[in-house]
């Protein structure tokens, strides 16, 4: 049997993870948050105060262990849904994610993840590296102020006290670093699907995706 994938790339409050979270859910597959990764990854070495600027200092992540169940991330058994959604992690993450030896090992880990099981995978990079393959290719986008209004309700509601400002800044600065990164940047694929979520209910968005994937898989079927 072979396994299929939707990927789902953007800048950080596109929409990426409730659209990919509600796709998974219709599609009943799993689904795969790799930015929970990066941020886990930040998590452990801050608490094992590695030195964040060096690569080599990454090597902890051949022992750690990173198992999604219903669509959050446990590392090493804990549940790190709110741990990751701290300012000192969204301020150092994007460090941490531009290290070679951490993309590789965490883009080996989500493939591995992928080989097995049907996903919808959303992130930076899916598209362009992780899965080269996938069935169905999209790239999310939305302006700033949308996405910095969209993660300031994600973070009121999980209690973090931040301003909008705050977030703006924020993000500008994530997706600058990711996008400017020489290693797989965050960038759009040549085959994926662009979808602006500015002005457009999340809802229709998934319905569209929806309807648009399942016609590829019923053509490669046939
Ligand atoms: O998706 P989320 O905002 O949680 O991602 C946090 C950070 O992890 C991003 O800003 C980026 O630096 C990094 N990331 C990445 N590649 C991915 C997913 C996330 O570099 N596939």
């Amino acid at each position: 049997m072979s396994y299929h994938a939707l990927a789902i790339d953007g800048p950080a409050g596109a929409g990426k993870s409730t659209i990919a979270k509600l796709l998974a859910n219709k599609l009943n597959y799993i689904y795969i948050d790799t930015g929970a990764m990066y941020r886990a990854t930040t998590y452990k070495a801050l608490s094992l105060e590695v030195d964040l600027e060096d690569p080599k200092e990454f090597d902890f992540l051949d022992t750690t262990e990173f198992i999604f169940k219903n669509g959050e991330l446990y590392m090493d058994g804990v549940n790190m849904t709110s741990l990751n959604r701290s300012k000192v992690v969204a301020d150092n993450v994007s460090l941490v994610a531009s290290h070679i030896p951490v993309r590789n090992k965490l883009v080996a880990l989500q493939q591995e993840i992928a080989k097995g099981n049907h996903v919808v995978m959303d992130g930076r990079d899916i598209g362009t590296v992780v899965l080269k393959n996938a069935d169905l290719k999209v790239f999310l986008t939305a302006t700033v102020s949308v996405r910095a209004k969209r993660r300031y309700e994600e973070l009121k509601n999980i209690g973090r006290n931040i301003t909008i400002e705050d977030i703006e800044e924020e993000i500008k600065k994530r997706d600058l670093y990711d996008s400017s990164r020489e290693y797989n940047p965050l960038k759009k694929a040549d085959d994926a699907i662009e979808i602006d979520t500015s002005d457009k209910d999340i809802y229709q968005v998934v319905d569209l995706l929806y309807k648009k994937y399942i016609k590829i898989i019923n053509e490669g079927e046939l």
